[in-house]
């Protein structure tokens, strides 16, 4: 579990695991993290992994 996300980790995934997010429309991000997007997997990068947990558990504690 070290540096999945980084270096040669990434090279062999498609443009080196770079993209647009689909969340935040950021372009050449890397996109490292598996989401779901109204009911939809999709890779969004580190910025969104961390926003989408936030609100996932601000969710969760206001239940
Ligand atoms: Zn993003």
């Amino acid at each position: 579990m070290s540096k999945n996300h980084r270096g040669k980790g990434i090279v062999d995934q498609y443009r080196h695991g770079r993209g647009t997010c689909p969340n935040c429309n950021n372009t050449g991000i890397k996109l490292m993290y598996e989401k779901e997007l109204n009911g939809k997997k999709s890779m969004v990068c580190k910025i969104c992994n961390v926003t989408l947990k936030k609100k996932e558990a601000a969710a969760k504690s206001a239940e």
